[in-house]
């Protein structure tokens, strides 16, 4: 649509879509609305839009996936994560600069946000990168606000933690489940972080949601259709990592599974790829992000734990990948990794998830960026 279209303009072509029986999927953008349409069976000439009122130009996507790519939306997407401004005290619309309409969860009021004045939203795409740190899983109340206490000294606007985690052994530490969700509730009410949490299955979506700022779908679940699709109709921001072997296109393509049912609120994430490397867990593909850029609108964030699986490597890695462009970073941080029940071999100690901090926000510097501590 033309910069200057109005919300009529917008609604009237949404409507001769759906006249059409296809879907129409408006996304704001800062400058202007695009809008998608899925559920053609063949081409569809564009003239018979470009003649509305308000819009700018009709385009044929050419790629398999649409409403992620490019093509569709040329501007970044802004991804709102936390209550909506209307439930906010400040106005973080003039804090970032985001003159997009409210997406993430709208008015979703989950029982995570209701009752917090402290928590306010946080803009992932935007000027600040989006730091997301915590522990793998959420062991125990006591654990899980030292580590929250922790990186939100160190400058963390977001706080990870599974409480539902999909084992390789179904033998290994399986999550708190519902308890951990609710100590995940208890950590967003004392420190004001968001809550970034894995959902593992469709059923088990409808509890995580009830509790998360951002519903986390595992590498191992990239191409779990059903649950692509159930938090495609949650009114949460959805953080989609890469499967383990996924090439770009199928990334691409499971991000389009949510998109297309009509959650536009999608946060990439690079874990690595299996490779025959055997000095790291995984080989973190940082050239996926520049990649992502030229093909998507969407943010990627670089998960550099997973990514190398080794906690000497973390640092360096972070480094790296807010160099070449991501939008932020998702970082296992444990109060004592080497007491962790899973994955402490690749968890920061409080200590070193501080110098992290200090690191990439000099980095961010030079790049155009920032982080909460400059
Ligand atoms: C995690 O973030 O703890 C996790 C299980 O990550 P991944 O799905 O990337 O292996
Ligand atoms: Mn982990």
């Amino acid at each position: 649509m033309k910069p200057q279209a109005r919300a009529e303009d917008v609604q009237r072509v949404c409507e001769k879509i759906e006249s059409l029986g296809f879907r129409a999927h408006p996304m704001p953008g800062a400058q202007r609305t695009a809008i998608g349409i899925t559920g053609n069976p063949g081409a569809i000439e564009p003239a018979e839009f470009e003649s509305l009122p308000g819009v700018a130009e009709a385009i044929r996507v050419s790629k398999p996936y649409k409403l992620v790519s490019r093509e569709v939306k040329s501007e970044d997407s802004l991804i709102r994560v936390g209550p909506s401004a209307k439930l906010e005290n400040r106005n973080s619309k003039l804090e970032t600069g985001n003159s997009e309409p409210a997406a993430g969860d709208g008015d979703f009021d989950s029982r995570a946000s209701s009752s917090d004045s402290r928590t306010s939203s946080f803009i992932v795409g935007g000027p600040e990168l989006a730091i997301i740190a915590g522990p793998c899983a959420v062991e125990s109340r006591e654990q899980a606000l030292a580590a929250a206490e922790c990186v939100k000294k160190a400058g963390a606007r977001l706080f990870r933690g599974g409480a539902f985690k999909p084992r390789t052994s179904p033998y290994s530490f399986q999550g708190l489940g519902k308890q951990g969700l609710e100590i995940l509730a208890e950590v967003r009410r004392a420190t004001g972080l968001l809550i970034v949490t894995e959902t593992i299955d469709p059923e088990n979506c409808d509890l995580v949601e009830e509790y998360a700022d951002v519903l986390q779908v595992g590498a191992r679940n990239m191409q779990n259709f059903s649950l692509l699709k159930r938090v495609g109709r949650s009114r949460k921001p959805v953080l989609l990592k890469r499967g383990m072997s996924a090439t770009l296109e199928e990334f691409l393509m499971a991000a389009e599974y949510v998109l297309s049912e009509g959650n536009y609120n999608v946060i990439l994430c690079e874990r690595g790829v299996r490779t025959f490397a055997d000095h790291t867990r995984n080989t973190l593909d940082l050239s996926v992000i520049p990649a992502v850029k030229r093909l998507s609108h969407l943010p990627i964030l670089v998960d550099p734990s997973h990514g190398t699986g080794k906690r000497d490597k973390v640092i360096p890695l972070s480094r790296a990948a807010v160099a070449v462009g991501a939008d932020g970073l998702i970082v296992e941080v444990h109060p004592q990794p080497e007491r962790a029940l899973s994955d402490g071999y690749q968890s920061l100690s409080p200590g070193e998830f501080e110098s992290l901090m200090r690191e990439v926000s000099a980095i961010a510097g030079v790049i155009g960026r920032r982080t909460s501590l400059a």
